[in-house]
């Protein structure tokens, strides 16, 4: 692919984001930096981004396998995806199956109940306000999206649970809960953007109850390299 990088035009919490010789597309790289309660808690984790840029694409492809449209086109190296350029939804989309997190705090519930049926939350993608929960009527009325994608969003996070539980049960793992984030080409079709990995992901070892993504970080429960490290050796395993 002969592509070329130019400058970077947004510097993000754990991606920085580059123009490319394409204008329908952009590079995304992935950094070793880590926040948490929205960057009141920041630092470092080796070998993160190349571990959750290794992941992103195992899962994006294995979702466009089965039919939903992700923003990967392709990788330079370890560290770099080239993907569409998309105007993100200021939404994000939480899928959880087990109580966990926020949603643990914010109504007291212990965490790791198990939920009867797959919960699908939005939030607002505001940093200043500390990302919010809205509901979709909300959303709607303030611009954010419309009726449409609203239920097209849910819709494809339902379906995104479903193919992505199945895959890491496979792997003994559980998947408690996760966060996507869409972006809409100009045409208005909605693809799925940013990542998937453990940083926007819980996932915890069947059996053991072992946490292998970011909540070694929040929690301070250490060997959070090796937990990163296994969730892909985990994954790479299986495609
Ligand atoms: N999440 C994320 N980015 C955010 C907020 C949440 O990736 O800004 C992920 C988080 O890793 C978890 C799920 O979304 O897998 C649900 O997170 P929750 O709302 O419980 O908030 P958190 O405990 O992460 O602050």
């Amino acid at each position: 692919m002969s592509l070329q990088v130019l400058d970077s035009f947004y510097e993000g919490k754990a991606k920085t984001l580059f123009n490319t010789s394409d204008p329908t597309l952009i590079v995304q790289y992935f950094k070793d930096d880590a926040t948490a309660f929205n960057r009141q808690k920041f630092g470092q984790i080796a070998g993160k981004g190349v571990v959750n840029l290794a992941i992103t694409k195992a899962l994006y492809k294995l979702l466009e396998s089965k039919g939903v449209k992700t923003h990967l086109v392709d990788t330079l190296d370890e560290r770099r995806m080239v993907s569409r350029r998309v105007e993100i939804v200021p939404l994000e989309v939480v899928v959880r199956n087990r109580v966990a997190g926020t949603f643990a705090k914010r109504y007291a519930v212990p965490e790791g109940t198990v939920l009867p049926a797959p919960i699908v939350e939005f939030f607002l993608k505001k940093d200043e306000l500390g990302d919010p929960l809205i509901t979709a009527e909300a959303a709607i009325a303030i611009g954010l999206a419309t009726p449409q994608e609203t239920q097209d969003l849910d819709r494809l996070a339902r379906q995104v649970n479903e193919i992505l539980k199945a895959f890491f049960l496979a792997l003994n793992i559980e998947l408690i809960d996760f966060k996507l984030e869409f972006g809409k080409l100009p045409d208005g079709t909605l693809l799925l953007a940013d990542e998937i990995s453990p940083d926007s992901c819980r996932f915890w070892e069947v059996g053991t109850g072992k946490k292998l993504d970011k909540d070694r970080f929040r929690q301070d429960l250490g060997g959070i390299e090796d937990a990163y490290a296994e969730m892909l050796r985990r994954v790479q395993s299986a495609t």
